[in-house]
This record gives C-alpha cells, sequence and structure tokens, in this order.
C-alpha cells in the first residue's frame, strides 16, 4: 500500500471515532429497550380462570419442534388430583433453551393456546443445567379468582359448559360476580 493509501485507511478509524453509537450499555447502563409487541420471547404455559392448566399433554408442539427443544408427558386427571378440565394434563413439560430458536411453529401447533410466547428476552444464565426450563417455571402467574391445581373444576358443571365458560349453577361467575346464566 502506498503513503497516501494508509493515511486513507486512518481517515476511516477518524471519521468513525467521531460517529453516533448505536451500541447500549447492557444492563447496568441506560434504559432497556422495549421489545416489538409480537416479540417471541419466553415461553408461557397459560391457564384458564380458575387456575386450572390449558395444556392437555398432546405432545404437538413437540412434534412441531425443528430443534427437538420441547419435552412432554402426558398423563390422565383424576376427580382427586385435577390439572386441567379435560381428560388429560402435561404431567412433564420442559422447554430446552440451549436448543430453542424462538421460532413459534410449537406455538402455532398448539390445539389449546396453552403455549404462547413472552416478551421476555433475557435468557442469559449461569449453567446449562438452569436453561432446561420445567414446566413449574413456564406456567403463567396465578391472577386473583385462580387457585394452584390440582382441584376440581370450579366452572361449568361439566367439559363443555367449562370451555364456554359457564359457571357452576348456584355459584357466582368468579371472573364477573354475575349470576350464572339463566339464573335471576
Ligand atoms: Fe422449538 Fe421453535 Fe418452539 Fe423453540 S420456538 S421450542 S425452536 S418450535
Ligand atoms: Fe399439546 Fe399445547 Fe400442551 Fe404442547 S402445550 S402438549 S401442543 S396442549
Amino acid at each position: 500500500a502506498t503513503f497516501a493509501d494508509r493515511w486513507a485507511g486512518f481517515g476511516v478509524t477518524f471519521r468513525t471515532m467521531f460517529r453516533k453509537t448505536f451500541t447500549q450499555g447492557y444492563p447496568e447502563k441506560g434504559k432497556v429497550k422495549v421489545t416489538a409487541p409480537r416479540f417471541h420471547g419466553r415461553h408461557q404455559l397459560n391457564r384458564w380462570p380458575d387456575g386450572l392448566e390449558k395444556c392437555v399433554g398432546c405432545e404437538l408442539c413437540a412434534w412441531a419442534c425443528p430443534a427437538d427443544a420441547i419435552y412432554v408427558e402426558g398423563a390422565d386427571n383424576t376427580e382427586e388430583n385435577r390439572f386441567s378440565p379435560g381428560e388429560r394434563y402435561g404431567s412433564v413439560y420442559q422447554i430446552n433453551y440451549l436448543r430453542c430458536i424462538l421460532c413459534g411453529l410449537c406455538i402455532e401447533a398448539c390445539p389449546t393456546r396453552a403455549l404462547t410466547m413472552t416478551n421476555e428476552f433475557k435468557l442469559g444464565d449461569t449453567s446449562r443445567e438452569k436453561l432446561i426450563y420445567t414446566k413449574e417455571r413456564l406456567l403463567a402467574p396465578l391472577l386473583p379468582g385462580m387457585e394452584e391445581p390440582p382441584h376440581a373444576r370450579r366452572l361449568g358443571e361439566d367439559e363443555q359448559t367449562y370451555f364456554l365458560g359457564l359457571p357452576k349453577t348456584g355459584t357466582p361467575d368468579t371472573r364477573t360476580g354475575r349470576a350464572p346464566v339463566g339464573e335471576a
């Protein structure tokens, strides 16, 4: 390279030194940038309004996953040990974030909308084991009116009326406080 070429190279360096920076000190400095509303972050296992789980342990999410990141074991509900309103529930549920590429194919495959994705993107951790999220870590938090399973169905006289969100006859709707449908 000629003498002039070398100075041209330094010119690029000096120009860049005074440009506005786009990188961000994280997490100590500055505000954490808000993600787009439909950003695909950490998954969540959702609940029905009485706290029962929406997952039915069907494994469709695991079969849809191109990275083989999901492990599910289904089991039967009994009246004494009920985790979801129907016949089956997910007794073991794990997502391995060492494998997951956050593509969202699993949430599209889920027939009950049990599995969705949140905006949470801080998935770094200090060991490989901690990045295998268990069902307990993925379950949605309990909202007012919800109770941690196992427990009996709090809505509906049977499965059909439960899924329609109808309250049990004689009990007020826990979400609205209204009298049951068909009653004064
Ligand atoms: Fe698998 Fe994609 Fe779902 Fe991650 S987001 S668990 S890679 S299907
Ligand atoms: Fe089936 Fe959805 Fe549960 Fe996966 S999260 S096992 S697709 S119900």
